[in-house]
């Protein structure tokens, strides 16, 4: 656990207590402040209470005693209105962050030069931010990941000259860390998203690029409008590192990708290099061109690392000893090692000729459309759930590839207008309906490799409690199936 020492002595205000909160609540009794804590919830403050927090009553509370306010990143902070303890922190001139920020002012006091990496972006971050541990890892590195993935970062060990912190930041958190400074900020993508917590795409786009804007070194990927408009800005700073995927490089890249091949580009005095460095071809974790984004980004968060490390301006050390991070045949031997997330595009069964993936993580037809892309034919589609607005209209392109589509939920029949006359479709209500007939249907092809697609372009909640819940229910029914053979892994 890393204790949260700058309240020592004061009195500081929690409100949500769910993994984030109950941590910053911890944090801050071990590092001396006296908490009080609070949550909309009963069960939550009955929770807390029994394992010895101060509950108190914040709208009741003499908020002029605070010394912080700390609030949980799901809470509405502006949009579409600020919460109510929000009105009040700001009406008694309490300072509101979160528990990023509490781990920055940690970091700030008792490891400034520490390595810090901080991955942002509208899609894609978990599988950069695990992507990126799991290089670190490999090559040696103490690695503590979390933030928004995984682990609560204030659980994770405190920053050390001889670790390195891979965190996850959504754009509500970053919103709460004020002095959020990175080593390595990474940008991947800033699409319409989240707009009601944001009010608007550009606030949404300037809260991401905060995060970078304020790091000694910034990785952004330059392919879409926003973060080209973000990366512009950071040109003259002498701390970018644009990588691209090829669709908008508008300045000249660091590393590029061409098809499954990445390049990083040298520049020195007025000679310029190019040199390929890696190829995901074969790497069934990074399949896919939303991969490749995420493979660069990783590699160039490395680079960037190393960079800062041959400056001084960052300690990369393994027992006090000083380690290479920029090795690139060890990087390209490790990524074929990652395992990948769970629900995305994830390999859960295999037969001689069946692969069947779980990408349950798929909850609107852009994930899907990623999904339909990565392979080249022969698909059985399952999909279904609680439709998105547009449905799966979209996806049209991809119709050609699919051999039939396999529909459950509440999504049946609108997603049945759509294929109609286009796609060979099933109504099969639920999810064990749907694999079951799938499979069957992908088994009776002879001589070619298939696969069972359950990537749902839909939310859950019509049948499951989550998509995690609705994932973990499509493995254990292939895992059922007779003849399958469970495989780890991502594709
Ligand atoms: P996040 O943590 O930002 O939600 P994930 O890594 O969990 O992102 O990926 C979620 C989904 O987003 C994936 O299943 C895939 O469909 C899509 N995705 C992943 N990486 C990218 C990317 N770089 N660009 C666009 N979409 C992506």
């Amino acid at each position: 656990m890393i204790r949260a020492t700058t309240f020592a002595g004061k009195t500081v205000a929690v409100f949500g207590l769910g993994g984030s909160g109950v941590a910053a609540a911890q944090s801050l009794v071990a590092g001396g402040a006296d908490v009080a804590v609070w949550d909309d919830g009963v069960a939550a403050r009955e929770a807390a209470a029994a394992s010895g927090f101060k509950v108190v009553d914040l709208s009741s509370a003499d908020w002029t005693t605070f010394a912080a306010f700390i609030l949980a990143p799901g809470v509405p902070l502006t949009h579409p209105e600020p919460h109510w303890t929000v009105v009040k922190a700001r009406e008694a001139g309490v300072e509101v962050i979160g528990d990023v920020e509490l781990f920055c002012r940690a970091r700030a006091m008792v490891a400034p030069k520490s390595a810090f990496i901080a991955i942002t972006g509208t899609n894609g971050k978990s599988t950069t931010t695990a992507l990126i541990a799991h290089l670190l890892r490999e090559l040696g590195f103490d690695t503590q990941m979390g933030g928004n993935i995984g682990k609560a970062i204030l659980t994770l060990e405190p920053p050390a000259q001889d670790r390195v912190h891979v965190v996850e930041m959504s754009s509500y958190q970053i919103d709460l860390t004020p002095s959020v400074h990175p080593s390595v900020g990474v940008l991947l993508n800033v699409t319409p998203d989240h707009l009601d917590r944001h009010g608007t795409i550009e606030h949404y786009a300037s809260v991401k690029e905060r995060l970078v804007s304020a790091a000694d070194a910034a990785v952004v990927a330059i392919d879409d409008k926003w973060t080209g408009q973000v990366a512009a800005r950071l040109e003259d700073s002498g701390r970018l590192y644009p990588i691209t995927v090829g669709r908008g490089a508008v300045l000249v890249p660091r590393l590029y990708a061409i098809g499954s091949s990445l390049f990083v580009h040298e520049k020195s005095g007025s000679y310029a290099t190019s040199e390929e460095v890696v190829q995901l071809d074969g790497i069934p974790s990074l399949r896919g061109a939303h991969n490749v984004q995420n493979a660069l980004a990783a590699l160039g968060a490395l680079r960037a690392l190393q960079e800062l490390a041959d400056r001084g301006e960052v300690e990369l050390t393994v027992n006090g000893v000083p380690h290479r991070i920029w090795d690139i045949e060890r990087i390209a031997q490790a990524l074929k090692s990652f395992p990948g997330l769970a629900h995305r595009m994830e390999q859960v069964g295999q037969t001689d000729q069946v692969l069947f993936i779980n990408d349950s993580k798929a909850t609107n037809a852009d994930s899907t459309d990623k999904a339909l892309s990565s392979f080249q034919g022969d698909i059985y589609w399952i999909a279904g759930g609680r439709a998105k607005s547009g449905g799966i209209t979209s996806l049209a392109p991809h119709f050609g590839r699919i051999r039939r589509a396999y529909l459950i939920g509440e999504a049946e029949n609108a997603f049945a207008q759509t294929l109609e006359g286009q796609v060979d479709y099933v109504r099969c209500g639920s999810l064990e309906a749907a694999v079951t007939a799938a499979a069957h249907d992908a088994g009776l092809e002879r001589g070619c490799e298939t696969v069972v697609l359950f990537s749902p372009a839909c939310a859950s909640f019509d049948q499951f409690r989550n998509f995690e819940e609705r994932g973990d229910a499509f493995r254990r029914i292939v895992e059922m199936l007779p003849g399958v053979s469970k495989s780890r892994g991502t594709v």
